[in-house]
């Protein structure tokens, strides 16, 4: 029975009934003519049964799904201050740019006189990505952050081997993300975890100590996870230079810096940037993203195909790794990249400009401090003195609170926005990890600052069971997150011999 066609507002609040389970046998949406000769044309092949559609009529449909769309939780509809992610606006500009027809409609196999275009757009998207980094190349086709980071450690691996011998180590912070060693060892190196110091960046001294001719490479974030500058970064290039491997940068905290430093002023080899994330291409729905690499001298010749050269006034797409100057390593993704992605980052920067882009970088800043510096009287800041673009708590706060982190961020919930990070990065207990980025405005702060503060004066005032309990307000009530509840439900079989 449709039991919430009727039901506006309140539908948020309740459980939507699957289309399926609002069924209404026989309503139908349209109503379509009998054709007596339809049955010739499909040369006798007749359906033989029902085919098991939902009855409903139209405005039924469109109000399940308008409900369903309703209890997302969207940076459109609210603060979004998931740590390390960047969850910032996408200004609808962008979403015109990459909808206009001569864009949408392009083929990927369509002849290289019809798409000079879309081939100078890919060009403009990537000179910008050089300037901003001050590197001389960069690869466009990866599709996301991890997929660069692999992208990096191919041509990385490339060029050792070229070199005579691969190696075999990668070296990663602790504090790294965990995609990191996650394409480390997918690139088939085995991963040392470098520790940090009692301020939050890279023990230099160990890793002096760990480099040694195994090494390949080290993958540094900066700023880094706990929202920190790598304030050692030249020397670290130069450790790892002297011991000659390759300095990877993860790139995803990128618009920390935008515009202010340029990260082939660093020495670094190698660096994603998410174009999700930095340059407000949706994310948050599963994609499309998009992490072009952007490489030094040293790496450039192993840049993988396709990419785009341009000669004189015509554009062309090397594609294939015999016709390309230098030695491919291969190719990462078919077709050309994330396209649509490419036109509403470039709509971006283009809008923007190059001081609107040192703007956004400094105002994210600027909003992470606001956020540090209101709330560290009351939470527990996990590194004392100024952030980059997001702020880093751990759970010393709650002590002796019956309160953790989960059950606080799940409180948060109720109060209507998106928890900030949690539990991430790993360096510190409990972490709760804030990134307002610019997009806030100091009303929206203020707010968020409130409710949080709020939250904070409750758990310490023996509340713990109010915690437990939360959320509330939300479609879906608490999940078992505890061990025992997280057994596998499909077991992968593999398949036999004769299969
Ligand atoms: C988001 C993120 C990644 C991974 O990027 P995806 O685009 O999600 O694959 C890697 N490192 C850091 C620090 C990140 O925040």
């Amino acid at each position: 029975m449709p039991t919430h066609s009727i039901s506006g507002n309140r539908g948020l609040q309740i459980e939507e009934q699957l289309i399926f389970e609002q069924d209404n046998p026989g309503q139908t949406g349209v109503d379509y003519p009998d054709i007596p000769q339809a049955k010739n044309r499909l040369g006798g092949l007749d359906r033989e049964g029902e085919i098991g559609l939902p009855g409903l009529s139209e405005p039924q449909v469109v109000r399940h799904y308008m409900r369903l769309s309703q209890k997302n939780y969207a940076i459109d509809s609210g603060v979004y201050p998931l740590g390390s992610c960047t969850m910032k606006h996408n200004p609808r500009l962008n979403e015109k740019m990459a909808r206009l027809p001569g864009l949408a409609d392009l083929h990927p196999l369509q002849p290289m006189q019809t798409t000079q275009g879309a081939m100078e757009l890919m060009s403009s998207c990537a000179n910008w990505l050089c300037t901003l980094t001050n590197m001389p190349v960069v690869a466009m086709s990866p599709a996301a952050g991890a997929h660069g980071e692999l992208c990096g450690l191919m041509a990385v691996r490339a060029a050792l081997e070229d070199q005579g011998y691969a190696r075999t180590k990668v070296l990663v912070p602790e504090s790294a993300h965990g995609t990191n060693p996650a394409s480390a060892h997918l690139c088939g190196y085995s991963v040392e975890s470098i520790p940090a110091k009692e301020n939050g960046r890279v023990n230099l001294d160990v890793l002096k100590e760990k480099l040694d001719g195994e090494v390949a490479c080290f993958m540094l974030t900066n700023p880094n996870t706990c929202g920190l500058f790598e304030n050692e970064i030249l020397d670290i290039a130069k450790a790892v230079h002297d011991a000659g491997a390759y300095f990877y940068c993860d790139g995803a905290n990128f618009n920390a810096i935008v515009g202010v430093v340029r990260p082939g002023d660093l020495g670094i080899d190698c660096m994603h940037i998410n174009l999700h994330k930095t340059f407000s291409t949706p994310h948050g729905g599963g994609g499309p993203g998009s992490g072009p690499v952007v490489f030094s001298e040293a790496l450039a010749p192993y840049v993988p195909v396709p990419y785009v050269v341009q000669e004189g006034d015509t554009y062309r797409l090397v594609e294939d790794e015999a016709s390309a100057e230098g030695k491919p390593f291969g190719r990462m993704k078919s077709f050309h990249g994330q396209f649509g992605v490419f036109v509403r980052a470039l709509s971006y920067m283009m809008s923007l400009g190059s001081d609107g882009l040192r703007q956004v970088a400094r105002d994210a800043v600027l909003n992470a401090n606001y956020l540090a510096v209101k709330l560290e009287g009351s939470l527990s800041r996990s590194y004392e003195g100024v952030c980059m673009h997001e702020v880093l708590f751990d759970d010393r706060f709650l002590k002796d609170t019956g309160v953790t982190t989960l059950d606080f961020a799940k409180a948060l919930l109720d109060e209507g926005v998106h928890p900030m990070t949690m539990y991430f990065p790993l360096v510190v207990h409990g972490a709760l990890l804030m990134e307002p980025t610019e997009t806030e405005s100091k009303q929206s702060l203020d707010q968020f600052i409130e409710m949080v503060l709020g939250l904070t004066e409750r758990a310490k005032g023996d509340n713990a069971r109010y915690f437990e309990q939360a959320p509330r307000m939300t479609p879906r009530r608490r999940l078992d997150e505890t061990a025992a509840a997280r057994k596998p439900v499909l077991k992968w079989v593999p398949p036999t011999e004769e299969a």
